[in-house]
């Protein structure tokens, strides 16, 4: 039985969502920027899509979102926006160590530019060190950046908390709600910039949007220039049949997602209570409630993830996070959890979604705990 339990690294397109985007491609394909009734169209497409969206993050005016290829243009796009649009004297920006690689890198970029970055630790549980937070964010803070839900333990950040005080310091919150949108309720509200993706949310690849707030106004510096689309922020011709896809998917997202969830939940417990209770030293990585319920992240002690994954070659997880499973080294979230660095080794990411069975968490539960087992027995550091 092939099983995809990888929903954090991507999600399969609706057919809903698909269905909604063919008309676009060669029928009504017209360049949203023309002004003719073939653009036209076009047009009103995609500003039904911006609708869309911004009813799903409760965003007062839909001019607030602009399009991007994806959260990792997103999230560059508000850093360095926000960096080189700013040159008010203000030179800290504070993000965490948790944070997807598209944020730290970018951070890095701009530590090495001569700002003033800091990476905040987190809690072993994987919730941002609040009382960190409040020590270093002050009136020479230009940004924070902190991420609504972790993509590798889908911990849940206090979004409200620190919103309350990049207010209080006049300081500009982002956010990255890659893996939070569609998943739990977010409130725009308490945030000037919020990174958002489509193929996080059973949307197409290669689009994206940025929230922008419109009151007080929030400028940015745009990464690239051209014709001066998406309000002067990003340039280019915008990808008329994706944006469409974006808004359905968001729309479906908006009217299923307690359903969801519900359901997700009661997979989770299944899940956990399964591989808990069925082998000994088996550790559940992230907050024990804080966190949505389909993502997981276990540590199996004396087993190493990549040899789990080789073990079931039918299931699609993963071992560290997408991105740095190709090296050595573990995880940098898990490592940033400071737990111990053998299990940081011994850790499998597991995501649950729209599509996933209860027969297939059954499945994957079962296999789990049989190669498990197995590995250990021949495991030198297992006795
Ligand atoms: C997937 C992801 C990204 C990158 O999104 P793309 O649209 O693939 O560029 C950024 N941040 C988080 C938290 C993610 O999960």
């Amino acid at each position: 039985m092939k099983v995809y339990m990888d929903y954090q690294a991507t999600t399969p397109c609706d057919q809903r969502v698909v269905d909604s985007m063919l008309p676009y491609f060669s029928e009504e394909f017209g360049n949203p920027h023309s002004g003719h009734f073939s653009g036209q169209t076009a047009f009103i497409a995609v500003e039904k899509a911006r609708r869309q969206i911004a009813d799903l993050i409760k965003a007062n005016d839909h001019q607030e979102i602009i399009f991007t290829s994806g959260a990792t243009e997103s999230n560059n796009l508000a850093i360095q926006g926000v960096a080189n649009f700013y040159q008010n004297g203000r030179r800290k920006i504070v993000t965490s160590s948790i944070e997807h690689k598209c944020v730290i890198e970018t951070c890095r970029y701009l530590k090495s530019q001569g700002y003033d970055v800091v990476f905040a630790p987190v809690t072993s549980d994987g919730i941002v060190d609040i009382d960190f937070l409040k020590n270093i964010v002050d009136d020479n803070t230009l940004l924070v950046s902190i991420m609504t839900v972790n993509n590798e333990i889908g911990t849940i950040q206090p979004i409200k908390e620190i919103s309350k005080l990049c207010r209080n310091h006049g300081a500009i919150f982002h956010t990255d709600a890659a893996q939070a949108l569609g998943k739990i309720d977010i409130d725009v509200t308490d945030v000037d910039l919020m990174s958002l993706s489509g193929h996080k949310i059973y949307g197409p690849k290669g689009i994206g949007a940025l929230y922008v707030r419109m009151r007080p106004r929030v400028r940015l510096a745009p990464l690239f220039h051209g014709g001066g689309q998406e309000r002067g922020m990003r340039s280019g011709t915008i990808p008329v049949p994706l944006c469409v896809g974006f808004g359905q998917a968001c729309k479906i997202a908006k009217a299923e997602m307690h359903e969801e969830n519900k359901r997700l939940g009661e997979f989770k417990k299944f899940f956990v209570n399964r591989i808990l209770s069925a082998l000994p030293k088996v550790y559940l990585n992230g907050h024990a409630d804080l966190r949505i319920p389909g993502c997981l992240n276990f540590s199996f002690e004396g087993v190493e993830g990549e040899g789990i994954m080789l073990g079931i070659p039918e299931i699609c997880v993963s071992s560290g996070s997408a991105c740095t499973s190709a090296s050595l080294e573990p995880s940098y979230v898990l490592k940033a959890l400071s737990i111990r660095e053998d299990l940081a080794h011994c850790s499998l990411r597991i995501g649950l979604g729209r599509f996933t069975t209860f027969e297939e968490v059954e499945y994957v539960t079962d296999r789990i705990v049989e190669v498990v087992t197995r590995l250990r027995k021949m495991s030198p550091l297992w006795e």
